[in-house]
């Protein structure tokens, strides 16, 4: 996981380049480095740490003149992150230089094979195996960059984005993918590359995604060429026009872009469910669902397979699927599911869910399950993604980019799109009355409105987030529906201020976590009315008993939690089928507030990256 930019054209490279990395340094952001063409040589300039250290550094270190470059933000895999293992990497020659996002996993069989004929080697990392592979294809079989790079691909095991060039032909670079994403942004006589469209987008509209196996040659002033990396078949380049505009992927007057996509959440899950749930009509229309209503109505069961925020997102719409459609569901962590030899037959459909539509171990339980013969469908929010691709169908988040690591409104969409397939299916199914029905498509058409009064709090949160900053540890309860969204609290608050937290279903907590309860623990417990109220309450008793400190999250109006809990935190009432889409909003600005407090880096937090594209 990391970012990717790269530019040839008649502008200077480095101010597109180093912009470009900051807007991908969501991606990783342990390194950073930038190599460019200034007319004669060679310029590389590279450091541990974040691109403005990049720019600190290279202020010194070269001129930042030239049209042909390539810049890296890392998030590193193979050798801690230091000044020589950070990108670009330059072949033996000093001749290539490469940027890589991804693993190659046989760099070591490869390196021993190319140590054998007396190369040698600088970093720790797979990627300067092959830059050093490409040169010795290059070498060895005596033929261009285009032809060295395809034949060293056709070596490697793993997963990759990479550019390259050579700087005796600096007026082309080559690209590949397989794995991680990878754009080319088309302007007029100029070409942008990147990670994501974000560092290309206020120059030109019109990008093609390459596709897996794809490589691309970009000449100035001739073109592009695309072609497969295996059987060498050409490739028409498909040029997209891109929805997405500036203002979507900058901060807006927020000082986070966390804080930005907690309140851009009403307008997300609108976003979510226009055009799809027609409350007048009383129907919910999903392209995706429709053509394949079969393979839902004859479904044994549903397996779910995700990772992090989303794996709880899966969690949720378990109670959803099952509460309303009556289809069995199993929740599964996408890399335990496709290493342990899992039952899966053409009667399951397994829905997959990741913002990113990137995460790799995502993608691989997609194929295995694509293998067995599963119909697979994707909620992803990023278009065009891998998994959007790789699924036989799937819904759109429509969250818009979500640039913050932590992740808010891709949670709050997801399920608002599972809650809309859930419901379809139990109408298609009769599982579900008529008036019921309505009812839930009145109420989640209300739950942009509420969202908006649960952020009204975010003052509350905020003194109550000074009381409890400087704690070590957090307990977070909930039961039913509310059980994933106190496993989803725990993990925001770990991601983003380094404070333990665990999340438990309410009643477990007499299995062992009581144990931990003092005068010291911080309790937060979801006890909304609607949620098994008088269990919760019963467990807040339990916690009072043991002195612990309780922040409820309560329905409006409530008073009997208000009496026992050190603290409330009001959320409006719905549903409690559609109360995850509320009981969420106070966790995520309870963690956003303490980490910003604790002065931690709330958009970038310590070694995680915002899509997991290796395994
Ligand atoms: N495997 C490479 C490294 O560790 C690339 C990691 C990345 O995607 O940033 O340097």
């Amino acid at each position: 996981m990391c970012g990717i930019v790269g530019y040839i054209g008649p502008r200077e490279a480095y101010p597109i380049i180093v912009e470009g990395l900051k807007r991908l340094e969501y991606r990783g952001y342990d390194s950073a480095g930038i190599a460019l063409f200034d007319g004669k040589d060679l310029k590389v300039s590279k450091t541990k740490g974040k691109v403005a250290d990049l720019e600190t550094r290279s202020e010194k270190e070269i001129t930042k003149y030239g049209s042909v470059g390539i810049g890296h933000t890392r998030w590193a895999t193979h050798g801690v992150p230091n000044d020589v293992n950070s990108h670009p990497h330059i072949s033996n020659s000093g001749e290539l230089v490469i940027i890589h996002n991804g693993i190659i996993e046989n760099y070591e069989s490869l390196k021993k094979e190319l140590i054998s004929r007396g190369y040698t080697f600088k970093s720790d990392t797979d990627t300067e195996v092959l830059i050093n592979l490409i040169e010795d294809v290059k070498k060895q079989e005596n033929v261009k960059l285009g032809k060295a790079v395809q034949i060293a691909l056709n070596q490697v095991v793993g997963a990759y984005a990479i550019a390259v060039f050579d700087k005796n032909k600096p007026e082309e670079i080559v690209i590949a993918r397989l794995g991680s994403p990878l754009a080319i942004g088309v302007g007029e006589d100029e070409f942008f590359i990147a990670s994501d469209a974000s560092p290309f987008l206020e120059y030109t509209k019109n990008a093609i995604y390459l596709e897996d196996e794809e490589m691309a040659i970009i000449r100035f002033h001739k073109g592009i060429k695309i072609r497969k990396i295996k059987d060498d078949s050409l490739v028409d380049p498909y040029i997209q026009k891109l929805q997405i505009n500036l203002e979507q992927i900058e901060k807006g007057g927020f000082d986070h872009f966390m804080l930005k996509e907690i309140h851009e959440q009403p307008k997300a899950i609108t976003d979510t469910y226009r055009g799809r749930l027609l409350r007048h009509e009383a129907i919910i229309k999903m392209a995706g669902i429709e053509d394949n209503m079969k393979k839902f109505l004859n479904a044994d069961r549903i397996i779910i397979v995700a990772c992090g925020t989303s794996w709880h997102a899966g969690l949720v719409a378990e109670y959803i699927f099952e509460d309303l459609a009556r289809v069995p569901v199993e929740v599964e962590y996408a890399s335990e599911f496709r290493y342990r030899n899992p039952i899966i037959t053409e009667k399951d459909v397994l829905i997959a869910i990741s913002q990113s539509g990137e995460t790799a171990d995502t993608l691989a339980a997609i194929k295995l399950a694509k293998s067995k013969g599963a119909f697979v469908f994707g909620v992803c929010n990023v278009v065009g993604s891998s998994i959007a691709r790789e699924t036989h169908a799937g819904a759109y988040t429509h969250a818009g980019p979500e640039i913050g690591v932590a992740s808010t409104k891709a949670f709050t969409t997801q399920i608002t799109v599972l809650t809309l397939i859930a419901l379809r299916l139990a109408r298609a199914k009769g599982t579900i009355s008529s008036s019921d029905f309505r009812h839930h498509l009145l109420e989640l058409e209300m739950i942009p409105k509420k969202v908006e009064e649960a952020l009204k709090s975010d003052k509350h949160i905020q003194k109550i987030s000074e009381t409890y900053k400087d704690t070590s540890n957090f307990l977070y309860l909930g039961r039913g529906y509310n059980f994933p969204v106190a496993l989803e609290g725990a993990l925001k608050l770990k991601e983003i201020s380094y404070i333990h937290a665990e999340g438990y279903p309410a009643a477990e907590m007499k299995h062992g976590p009581i144990a931990l309860i003092d005068e010291n623990m911080p309790i937060v417990v979801i006890a909304t009315k609607k949620g098994h109220y008088e269990k919760v309450v019963s467990n807040i008793q339990e916690i009072k008993s043991r002195k612990g400190k309780i922040i409820g999250i309560v329905t409006e109006g409530d008073v009997q939690v208000k009496e026992l809990a050190d603290h409330v935190i009001e959320v409006p009432e719905t549903l409690e089928s559609l109360s995850p889409l509320l009981t969420t909003i106070p966790l995520q600005l309870l963690s956003y507030h303490i980490a910003v407090m604790l002065g931690k880096n709330v958009d970038q937090p310590r070694n995680l990256a915002k899509s997991v594209t290796v395994e």
